[in-house]
């Protein structure tokens, strides 16, 4: 039996085989499968459908819920809230709570009436979280590629930061409309399986719909190819960055792994549901990526795709070479997309002060905790 073994993460057949093993019919993997999803129990003392003996045998085997830790919290001056949450092996990720006020997003069509929310300041909110500590990619720009890769999470792992932020924020899955993005520290497309195991158990198990999760990749193209013939997945972000191979090899090496060109061909099969778009990331490096002839490239490179481009001004952060672009400059870029018809939005930054935003995760914690 392992020293120490965590149900979070587990699918019915796996809490299944953990019953058998026990000698336990295997309605009780529905009740461990329940209290962990559905009712989001931090302890097993609090399966109380379950017998205690049960329970006891459970905990003596080595058995936890395995919910993360919470290290430290930084709260942001916009609102926006950084969680370092610590996993058994003393290993941390980061974790991303970004409310918003109320009214949600313009013209989105889905704020939710004017019922009044008591003490909350806020009335839809987007968590951003994490699927490996650190990343192999070693994009130019960004913070987490200075880590390197030092694990891949686990499913219960990614899973269990949301759990435990929103056990944290006392969300209410029933009144609250929160959004999930797969965009924290590492690649999810590297650590497919269990990202995608993470996926299953939201949606089948804590109550997601996959509409309002998005997932964003590097451009890992064969995974791309899997997740395309996922019956149950998010929605699809890709980071592109730079349309033309030289430039975006300088500041993406892995574009020598997979090129513009196999990266494209395969958006071009993927099978978008009703009314999804695919969405390209782009985050806009000062005098390397953000001239006119560059939006121009974009324009072209993605023509006849159902797509949308997020514009991030850069992140900025120490050892990262590059700077922000002015707003102006921005501005520009996003004027030259919209003129060919394509829709481009600037992304707000989030959290930027307390190294929460995109691209910024990496373990900072030289700030005062809340
Ligand atoms: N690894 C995945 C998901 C996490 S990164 C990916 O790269 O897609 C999430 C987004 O942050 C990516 O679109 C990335 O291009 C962007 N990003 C990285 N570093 C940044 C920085 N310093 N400033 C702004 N955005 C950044
Ligand atoms: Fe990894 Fe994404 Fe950062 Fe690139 S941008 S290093 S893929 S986390």
């Amino acid at each position: 039996m392992p020293q120490h073994s965590e149900l979070l993460g587990l699918c019915l057949q796996q809490l299944t085989d953990v019953t058998d093993r026990f000698g336990e019919p295997p309605y009780r993997a529905r009740q461990l499968f329940d209290g962990l999803y559905r009712q989001r129990w931090s302890q097993l003392e609090q399966f109380s459908p379950l017998p205690a003996d049960f329970r006891r045998r459970l905990h003596e085997a080595g058995y936890s819920v395995g919910l993360p830790r919470s290290e430290a919290r930084f709260l942001s001056e916009d609102g926006t809230v950084r969680y370092l949450l610590a996993f058994a092996d003393g290993q941390s990720v980061e974790t991303v709570w970004m409310p918003e006020g109320d009214g949600g997003e313009a013209g989105d069509g889905s704020a939710s009436g004017d019922e009044e929310l008591e003490s909350k300041t806020w009335s839809r909110a987007t968590i951003c979280v994490s699927s490996q500590v650190g990343c192999a990619v070693d994009c130019k720009f960004c913070m987490t590629a200075l880590l390197g890769l030092l694990r891949n999470l686990t499913a219960g792992e990614i899973l269990g930061q949301i759990l435990a932020v929103m056990q944290d924020q006392q969300v209410d899955l029933e009144r609250d409309r929160l959004n999930l993005v797969f965009m924290g520290q590492g690649e999810p497309f590297l650590n497919y399986d269990n990202f995608m195991q993470a996926v299953r158990l939201l949606v089948d198990g804590v109550g997601f719909t996959e509409s309002r999760m998005t997932v964003s990749t590097s451009g890992i193209v064969p995974r791309i190819a899997d997740f395309a013939a996922e019956a149950v997945r998010p929605k699809l972000a890709v980071s592109l960055n730079a349309a033309n191979e030289a430039l975006r090899t300088q500041i993406m090496p892995i574009t020598k792994k997979w090129t513009i060109e196999k990266l494209i061909a395969s958006l071009r099969n993927f099978p978008l549901r009703n009314r999804e778009r695919l969405t390209f990331e782009y985050v806009l490096l000062n005098g390397v990526n953000d001239e006119a002839v560059h939006a121009r490239e974009v324009a072209e490179l993605i023509r006849g795709l159902r797509a949308k481009i997020n514009l991030i001004a850069l992140n900025s952060g120490p050892d990262i070479p590059f700077s922000t672009p002015a707003a102006d400059r921005v501005l520009a870029f996003q004027r030259i997309l919209r003129d060919a018809g394509i829709p481009a939005f600037i992304r707000r930054p989030r959290g930027r002060d307390i190294y929460a935003a995109c691209g910024q995760l990496k373990h900072t914690t030289e700030l005062v905790g809340l």
